[in-house]
């Protein structure tokens, strides 16, 4: 539940259920006073009981036993729990005769005992029986119900007959009148151009029904979070002016039973009402994830039963109606794959990340509104940036003009922009956390030793920036190196360079200081990384030859939650770490051979890294170049 406070049912207008009828509101309403009035009578009822008693002193059983033998006992009412009555001693207070009560022990010859006495005694039963049947019973039971029933409204608005959670009291709203179009997407032109077509679809249903076409039923756009799929999708509705209905996958997660399929039902005869239009289930893979794959990995009674539906709903309209359902999810791999059979989702659109011109076109569109200064040059800002999706480069514009705004600027400069990826890369710059000297003047040898030796590898990718400013939890220190164009292949001799990019951090340490830290630990990762992937995927080792080894097995789509199936023996899998080992070990060696030949070049980065915290690719080229 996100809400907690109890008067405001989601979805509903406040309004609309003052102007309703009064019909046995009585009922509908929990009814605080009514509650609140019945607790109070029942409260007092049982403390006037307690006082009752109290006014009756409690004698000890032993003590009743005694008064039965003395013969003290002018009359008795015995209960299954107590026994209650008189004596007859006067009170010297009140001057009446003793009252007492006393719990008994169950004893058999109590009657003959109080007979043979001589005492008048009465049995009943037990005279809280109400008490105990309103406060074990009614009460209980009558809260339960109260909340149950706040609950049910609640949910989804069924305050009207709420024994039927979920009925047909649902809301659903439509969106219509969008004012998003395609000019708010900027690139993905493929995936706009597959999603033209059924913009026409929608403006003119009859058209092309008349020339034959058929219209894909559901259509799933896939693609990493952030790449706008949501965005697109309320663009078609937007282009195609037609009512929006959306509804995300993981809002089903939190309902009753049973809630979820009532929703998808509502969901698909109202948009039937208002066809053609376009009805958007976002994050698919919260309900259309495998079937029965166990609770531990999501597996969900209400989920499958919200999926069942789904499958049913879809099977049961055809495209003539002008409904188009959409779907967007970032893991296409997981959903059911009942779904992407012909006549549900048997299309897919792919929303690739933006490559370099589009996160130019990108980041032009959300800076539009911007004040920006002369110097900024976005080409630079969408270089710094691959593998950013849309939603990181809009994250950039803002922080670039919130750290503007910081700093007193008239106008968003490079600087900010600059500033701005480095936060969004990285997290914010964690300056606060300040390093120890040593700990600095190790880390910039080790940035020194990448850079030095990427300076000095043929194919490496020209330096942008050295910096020794922590970062985030992880990264002391980075060096970053750009592409000159946007590459799709790498060749071996250029995989195992970066190897020996990635040890010349640890190696500039075994150099300097004749021990190596923990900073290297990332690199090291990563070069095993690609030199197990050179060997393994890619058929790059001599000795194995271009064959593949083991089967990835991708279980989500940007996790790395891979698995690897082995299909191959031990001596194999000995030859495998082997050479994985060789490659790593080679690019070690050659990043020493470098470094130690060009020591005093890597003092000078070093010390002047000490200096400036962040050197830039030129400053870097000038040093390696002069010694300067
Ligand atoms: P997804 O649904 O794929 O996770 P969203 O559609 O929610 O991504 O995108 C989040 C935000 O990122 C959008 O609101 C938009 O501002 C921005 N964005 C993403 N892709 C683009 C794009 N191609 N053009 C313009 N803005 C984009
Ligand atoms: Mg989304
Ligand atoms: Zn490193």
């Amino acid at each position: 539940m996100k809400k907690t406070n109890f008067n405001t049912s989601p979805g509903k207008k406040p309004n609309i259920e003052l102007n309703k009828p009064d019909d046995s509101k009585f009922w509908q309403q929990p009814n605080f006073t009514l509650l609140a009035y019945l607790i109070f009578i029942l409260s007092s009822f049982y403390l006037w009981h307690g006082i009752a008693e109290t006014r009756q002193q409690e004698i000890p059983y032993s003590e009743f036993l005694t008064h039965v033998d003395n013969q003290e006992i002018a009359e008795a009412v015995i209960t299954e729990k107590t026994i209650t009555g008189t004596l007859t001693i006067i009170d010297e207070k009140t001057k009446k005769p003793r009252q007492f009560f006393t719990v008994p022990l169950w004893d058999n010859d109590l009657a003959r005992n109080l007979e043979q006495n001589g005492v008048t005694y009465k049995v009943r039963q037990s005279s809280k029986w109400l008490t105990t049947f309103l406060f074990s019973w009614i009460i209980p039971f009558g809260l339960l119900f109260w909340f149950w029933h706040i609950m049910a409204q609640k949910m989804g608005g069924a305050g009207k007959n709420f024994l039927n959670i979920g009925g047909n009291r649902i809301h659903i709203h439509a969106e219509s009148d969008l004012n998003v179009t395609f000019d708010d997407v900027a690139g993905a032109e493929e995936a706009k151009l597959e999603l033209k077509e059924i913009i026409e679809f929608l403006k003119q249903p009859e058209r092309i029904k008349s020339l034959g076409g058929r219209m894909p039923k559901g259509i799933l756009l896939t693609g990493a979070p952030g790449t706008g799929k949501t965005l697109m999708a309320r663009a078609v509705a937007g282009e195609a002016k037609v009512p929006f209905f959306s509804i995300s996958g993981s809002e089903f997660i939190e309902m009753f039973v049973g809630v979820g399929a009532a929703r998808v039902r509502e969901l698909f005869v109202q948009a039937r009402q208002k066809a053609p239009c376009i009805i958007f289930i976002d994050e698919l893979d919260a309900i259309g994830g495998s079937r029965g794959m166990g609770p531990a990995l999501g597996g969900h009674d209400e989920r499958e039963q919200t999926l069942n539906q789904l499958l049913t709903e879809m099977d049961g309209f055809d495209t003539s109606t002008g409904v188009v359902v959409l779907a967007a999810t970032n893991r296409p791999e997981i959903l059911d794959k009942a779904l992407l059979r012909s006549g549900r989702f048997d299309r897919q659109i792919i929303v690739d990340k933006p490559d370099l011109l589009d996160r130019l076109a990108i980041l032009k569109l959300h800076t539009k509104e911007m004040k920006i200064a002369d110097d900024v040059d976005l080409n630079v800002v969408a270089q710094r940036t691959p593998g950013f999706v849309g939603a990181d480069l809009e994250n950039i514009a803002n922080e670039a003009a919130i750290g503007a705004v910081r700093e007193n600027h008239q106008k968003i400069t490079m600087d900010d922009f600059e500033k701005a990826i480095d936060r969004v890369m990285a997290g914010p710059e964690k300056k606060h956390r300040a390093m120890n000297d040593n700990e600095k003047n190790r880390v910039a040898f080790h940035e020194s030793g990448h850079a030095l030796v990427a300076k000095n590898l043929p194919t490496a990718e020209p330096i942008h920036k050295v910096s020794i400013i922590p970062r985030g939890v992880a990264a002391l220190g980075y060096t970053l190196q750009l592409p000159v164009t946007e590459k799709f292949l790498s060749t071996k001799q250029e995989m195992k360079e970066q190897i020996t990019i990635l040890l010349g951090g640890r190696s500039a340490e075994e150099i300097v200081f004749h021990d190596v830290s923990s900073g290297a630990q990332n690199d090291l990762e990563r070069a095993t990384e690609i030199a197990h992937s050179m060997v393994c995927q890619l058929g790059m080792s001599e000795r194995l030859g271009p064959l593949t080894y083991g089967k990835q097995q991708r279980l989500m789509y940007l996790d790395v939650a891979a698995r690897e199936e082995r299909n191959f023996s031990e001596e194999t899998a000995r030859l495998i770490d082997e050479e994985i080992k060789n490659l790593v070990e080679e690019g070690h060696q050659q990043a020493m051979e470098i470094i130690s030949s060009k020591r005093n070049i890597l003092d000078k980065l070093a010390s002047r890294l000490l200096e400036k915290e962040v050197l830039s690719g030129e400053e870097v080229e000038q040093i390696v170049k002069t010694g300067e």
